[in-house]
């Protein structure tokens, strides 16, 4: 199963000049979205986690299906203004502008290990702003997953101290 053959770039989405990396005809073929929760399954067997989180929307196409895959709770990272209780935020950069993540406070205690699910790893900005929040609870990062990796961009070097696995180098 050739994953690349299932990805499709977009040009000028959202914005001119980005090349949007497109995942639903992975979602869409059966093989391709089995292979790529096979390739976490494998990679991520040995860990041990109590919990996956995943980022809000993409990473939430992926988290859920490998929480029942592990046996382990979900948490959502939302964006700003989605949760309802308690919560702790944490705002980052954006190539133009900022944004602001979010966690319910008792989503997570000290202590708890998290396995953090994203759809791509680019900058790294978001996830190191999840990791930040996942932090502030005093739970640990115990490794980060991506379908794909942007290998032009700093996304690996600025998450070296987390142990990162992405499954397409693009
Ligand atoms: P980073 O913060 O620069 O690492 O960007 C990663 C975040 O932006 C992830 O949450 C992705 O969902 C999203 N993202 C950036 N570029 C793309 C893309 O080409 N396709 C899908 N998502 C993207």
């Amino acid at each position: 199963m050739n994953l690349k053959n299932l990805l499709r770039e977009i040009e000028d989405f959202p914005e001119e000049g980005i090349l949007f990396k497109d995942i639903t005809p992975i979602l869409k073929d059966e093989d391709g979205f089995n292979e790529v929760i096979e390739r976490f399954l494998d990679e991520f067997a040995e860990l041990e986690f109590d919990y996956i989180a995943a980022i809000e929307a993409r990473g939430f196409l992926l988290g859920p299906v490998l929480s029942r895959e592990f046996a382990c709770g979900f948490i959502p990272i939302r964006k700003s203004g989605k949760l309802p209780a308690d919560k702790v935020s944490v705002t980052y950069e954006l190539e133009y502008g900022e944004s602001e993540l979010e966690m319910h406070t008792d989503s997570l205690e000290a202590g708890d290990k998290v396995l953090l699910i994203d759809d791509l790893l680019a900058t790294g900005g978001t996830s190191l702003a999840a990791i930040e929040l996942i932090e502030k609870l005093e739970a640990e990062v115990i490794a980060a997953g991506y379908l794909i990796e942007l290998t032009d961009l700093p996304g690996r070097s600025n998450l070296q101290d987390y142990n990162i696995f992405s499954i397409m180098k693009e």
